[in-house]
């Protein structure tokens, strides 16, 4: 269905991807992309509360380096022009109506009044809407580690809560960064990086205690006393802003039982749709994909599946089920260490450590950017 069947509509796109972190970028970037290498051109407007992504796996560089601007990527300035992007956050605001088709969604923003856009496709994007957590500090936005920065130089002890990847490699570059401070990992679980390897997890556990940060496993509950204590224990949503984000949409997927019950993230189909009505697809963070972790890797490795999906609908064809290849893991323990995991199809998993690992871990970040930069022609 071309965008145009919406009728009389303000601003009709054929995609509204709204959330502008790896998945929304790369979703949006992926679809303008995919459609040009077929001759179709199509509008994509890209929703967005800043024309910054947060790239998080570079808060190594604003932990370690003084220069924060290195875990930002700009890139609203330099987006293909198929791409529209818009400031500000966007919500769904009307359901397909049987005469149009599509659906609205209503971006606000302290730059200009609110404007509803309208389409058949809306890709929700937005990453965990986390909440108000009483004693752990989000690491969520740019923002949050602008806010975090001078706080954590003060600090005499550091807590990061939540033992998977992130709060691993965050309690490694703290330890490095912020040498006099006494930095805690705490994980509700008995171990460490729950579904890795049990090798894995043993040099990790060695490597992080030989770098003085304390491990405290099978513990949840209250966080005590520390100067800061950083939220890393994955995503989840906070209900209102849930409902905030989802309008009319709430309601009857919260009647389906779209939402998990712990983390209260959105269950997709296997092809990426939130099970309402058709046309609204959900990626990255927000979303939980059967059998992947929440990761930039599945994010990106999804977006270009949902790009080709919509590509499919929009031709009367079925979608197919998307998949997430898992390559593995690998763990940056501070600038100087890392260990990982590499699956290669067909031959099993290999434990990775020393040059190797950094070594690999060095590709991946590189893989993400030329990924980006590939994709938007330009993009840096
Ligand atoms: C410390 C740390 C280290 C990590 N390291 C790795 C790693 O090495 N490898 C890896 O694969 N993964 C890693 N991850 C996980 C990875 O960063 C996330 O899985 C990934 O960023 C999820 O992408 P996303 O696009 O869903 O969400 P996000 O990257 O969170 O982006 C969502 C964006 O949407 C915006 N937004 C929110 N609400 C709205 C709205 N209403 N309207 C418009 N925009 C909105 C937000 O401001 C944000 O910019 C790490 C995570 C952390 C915390």
């Amino acid at each position: 269905m071309s965008s145009f069947a919406c009728g009389v509509s303000r601003e009709p796109f054929d995609a509204i991807v709204v959330g502008n972190g790896f998945a929304g970028v790369m979703g949006a970037l992926s679809l303008t992309r995919q459609a040009a290498l077929r001759g179709v051109s199509l509008r994509v407007a890209l929703v967005g509360p800043e024309g910054n992504q947060f790239f998080t796996p570079g808060l190594y560089e604003a932990i370690e380096s003084d220069d924060p601007a290195l875990a930002c990527i700009s890139f609203s300035a330099r987006l293909p022009r198929s791409i529209t992007f818009i400031e500000g956050k966007g919500r769904v605001h009307a359901l397909p109506s049987a005469s149009s088709g599509c659906w609205e969604v209503k971006v606000e923003s302290h730059v200009f009044s609110p404007r509803t856009l309208r389409s058949p496709h809306v890709l929700l994007a937005t990453g965990a809407l986390r909440g108000r957590t009483e004693s752990l500090s989000p690491l969520a936005s740019w923002h949050d580690w602008q806010r975090l920065r001078e706080g954590l130089r003060a600090a005499g002890r550091v807590s990061v809560v939540g033992g998977g990847v992130s709060g691993v490699e965050l309690a490694a570059s703290l330890a490095c960064a912020l040498p006099s401070a006494r930095i805690t990992l705490r994980e509700r679980r008995d171990s460490l990086l729950t579904g890795a390897p049990s090798a894995l997890k043993h040099v990790c556990r060695l490597a992080l205690e030989r770098m003085g940060i304390e491990c405290v496993l099978g513990q949840s509950g209250d966080v005590p006393e520390a100067d800061v204590a950083l939220d890393a224990t994955g995503p989840w949503n906070d209900i209102s802003r849930l409902e905030n984000l989802l309008g009319p949409a709430f309601a009857p997927l919260l009647a389906k039982g779209a939402f998990d019950p712990e983390t209260f993230c959105l269950r997709v189909t296997p092809t990426l749709q939130v099970p309402l009505e058709e046309g609204l697809w959900a990626l990255g963070d927000l979303a939980q994909f059967p059998d992947a972790a929440p990761s930039a890797q599945a994010a990106v490795q999804l977006a270009h599946q949902w790009a080709a999906s919509v590509l499919r609908v929009r031709a009367g064809a079925q979608p197919f089920p998307a998949r997430v290849l898992d390559l593995g893991i690998v763990v940056r323990l501070g600038p100087r260490q890392a260990a990982g995991v590499v699956r290669i199809p067909g031959r099993g998993a290999h434990v990775l450590t020393g040059v190797a690992a950094q070594a690999a871990k060095a590709a991946v970040r590189v893989k993400y950017l030329a990924e980006l930069a590939l994709a938007g022609r330009g993009f840096f």
